[in-house]
């Protein structure tokens, strides 16, 4: 079992650490920290610091630091889960329990969603400011997506390279990877799903973008006219784009 992380913020945010240390440390003010004697080693003169500015701890003397959870765990001899419980309970907030296996599944989302949108952002720099990219950029003003609306929407354009993404975003290569927007090509080397197209990124209704749709510009000998990102752990197709499944369900209800 795991406490779901909007609490442990919650906690970070809601309790003091001069208050939580003051309790086991006498404290005084100096300047914009606290200081006193270090609970950790034996001293006379007191080298032990809090702020309250940035939430952590740092002892000069024996180099022990940390936030007010490690400060718990260190002080109290309990793991992790135990110092947040005793802060919880100090604090009178309900700790909500997950599993690991949800806060992993969490995690991972994350990860993939900041991906994606550093995918997106890349994209859209380069149908910005890739000289490459004018025919792009000519075309979705010809179909009244002019610069404000790229801008609004985050188009993007593709370049006509087969592993631009790849190399050049600076992004994780098994992240892209699980994103779908770089797959392994029988050559066993990493290469971009889109190429030489014009980027339309799919939000989810929270605003994260969570897939990517791209279209060739006309006269392209590309055969793949339209082309979208795979489904992802943070992409089903049925459920962003336009929430179809519940689309159907207020045709059938209607
Ligand atoms: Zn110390």
């Amino acid at each position: 079992m795991a406490i779901a992380d909007d609490d442990i913020d919650r906690l970070r945010s809601t309790v003091s650490i001069v208050d939580v240390v003051g309790q086991a440390v006498t404290l005084r003010k100096v300047g914009r920290n606290w200081v006193g004697l270090c609970p950790f080693h034996a001293e006379r003169t007191p080298s032990f610091n809090v702020s309250e500015t940035t939430g952590r701890y740092k002892c000069f003397g024996c180099d022990k630091g940390g936030d007010v959870f490690t400060f718990v765990q260190e002080h109290e001899h309990v793991d992790f889960v135990g110092a947040v419980e005793l802060l919880a309970a100090k604090a009178g907030i309900q700790l909500t329990y997950t599993s690991s296996g949800q806060s992993r599944e969490r995690a991972r989302r994350k990860q993939l969603v900041e991906a994606m949108d550093a995918a997106v952002e890349w994209y859209h720099q380069r149908l910005l400011d890739d000289p490459a990219a004018r025919a792009a950029r000519d075309y979705l003003r010809s179909r009244g997506l002019a610069g404000d609306v790229a801008r609004q929407f985050r188009l993007g354009w593709a370049p006509d390279d087969w592993d631009a993404l790849a190399r050049q975003a600076g992004i994780a290569g098994d992240l892209l990877q699980a994103t779908g927007l770089v797959f392994r090509n029988r050559r066993d080397r990493m290469q971009d799903a889109f190429r030489a197209r014009v980027l339309f990124p799919i939000f989810s209704d929270t605003g994260e973008a969570v897939a990517i749709g791209g279209r060739v510009l006309p006269g392209s000998e590309d055969p793949a006219k339209y082309k979208n990102s795979p489904e992802t752990p943070i992409y089903t197709k049925s459920k962003t784009l336009y929430g179809l499944n519940w689309a159907k369900a207020d045709i059938a209800a209607a």
